[in-house]
């Protein structure tokens, strides 16, 4: 149970994997309770896939404890047949159909059959679930894959990068999906090197970089890296220098930057300042051509907790 009394179905701490003296994944602890949609975040080589492969049992944990659906996470057997995941592009038959393809691994996981047109709906495949695999577009087989992950009907289900590569629209379609599958109440665990793509959706998101953990916490309160700013310009040079006296002789912090002059916000509501800057600049003659709130997007928040690079 979580401090909040909430059912935490991932309880892991201290999750670490070496391989030789390189340390992949260092120390991550992962928390996820009931019904919820967890991020893992992070720019190629941060260790996103190799934390799934540990709590699916695929790659043996160097360090950490844990229980995954109340079983210990040094027995995946016991908690793996109410797991399902997507971590590798999924293996179909192309000359199947996508209703075929999930007969043939319902067959082969024993399975029953009875639960393909609840899973084809959920995964938003009915009525193309006739037509073969290779006419699919890239997300529609990423969704038939996580179909097929949904077959045993899994109360926790953990998906590495399903939007790596698809398009706009398909992205849209999947992120629909995965809201889907956590109404019914199971949990998703679901991966991407862009924040963007998975924002709309999380709960929480939990930001890796070189398999470090930079944040874990919900969205809302990721920290902001630097200063949320209004952006103001006057209409010339003149006008400019006397709104640079106006805003210093006001006490406030102001930057001159390429777009116009910034002004820290800090404590004061940026809406109230806004407005209080404009009385104050028509009451001086100054004409502005712009003036806006400017906040770090989220995106950008991530970015500044990982860096930019990859190193896979
Ligand atoms: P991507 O977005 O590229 O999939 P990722 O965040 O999923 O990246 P991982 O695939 O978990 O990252 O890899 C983390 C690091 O571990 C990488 O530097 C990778 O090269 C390394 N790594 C993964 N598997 C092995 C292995 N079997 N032996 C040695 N190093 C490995």
């Amino acid at each position: 149970m979580s401090t909040h009394g909430e059912l935490e179905v991932v309880a892991v701490e201290g999750l670490t994997k070496r391989y030789g003296r390189r340390t992949v994944v260092d120390d991550v602890d992962l928390h996820l309770t009931a019904g919820s949609i967890t991020g893992l975040i992070g720019p190629n080589g941060a260790g996103k896939t190799t934390i799934m492969s540990m709590l699916l049992g695929l790659v043996r944990p160097s360090a950490g404890r844990g229980t995954i659906l109340g079983h210990d996470l040094s027995r995946p057997a016991d908690y793996l047949p109410d797991v399902g995941a997507l971590i590798e592009g999924p293996a179909f038959f192309g000359n199947l159909s996508g209703r075929g393809n999930l007969e043939y691994f319902a067959r082969l996981g024993g399975h029953d059959r009875s639960g393909i047109p609840a899973v084809l709906d959920l995964v938003g495949l009915q009525g193309r679930e006739g037509d073969s695999f290779s006419s699919y577009s890239l997300g529609m087989k990423q969704r038939l894959g996580i179909g097929a992950a949904l077959l045993s009907n899994p109360k926790l289900v953990i998906l590495d990068e399903p939007t790596n590569g698809v398009d706009p629209a398909g992205m849209r379609d999947i992120r629909a999906m995965v809201r889907r599958i956590a109404a019914d109440g199971r949990t998703v665990l679901i991966s991407s090197h862009l924040l963007a793509e998975l924002e709309h959706i999380c709960d929480r998101v939990i930001v890796l970089d070189q398999g470090g953990l930079r944040y874990s916490g919900s969205l809302t309160e990721l920290p902001a890296s630097r200063p949320e700013v209004i952006l103001l310009r006057g209409s010339g040079q003149s006008d400019d220098e006397a709104l640079h006296r106006m805003l210093s002789t006001q006490g406030l912090t102001v930057e001159r930057r390429a777009e116009g002059f910034a002004v820290d916000v800090g404590e004061i509501d940026p809406a109230q300042l806004a407005g209080r800057i404009n009385r104050n600049a028509a009451e001086s003659g100054i004409h502005l051509v712009e003036l806006h709130h400017q906040k770090q997007s989220l995106e950008d928040r991530v970015l500044d907790l990982v860096g930019t690079g990859s190193r896979s």
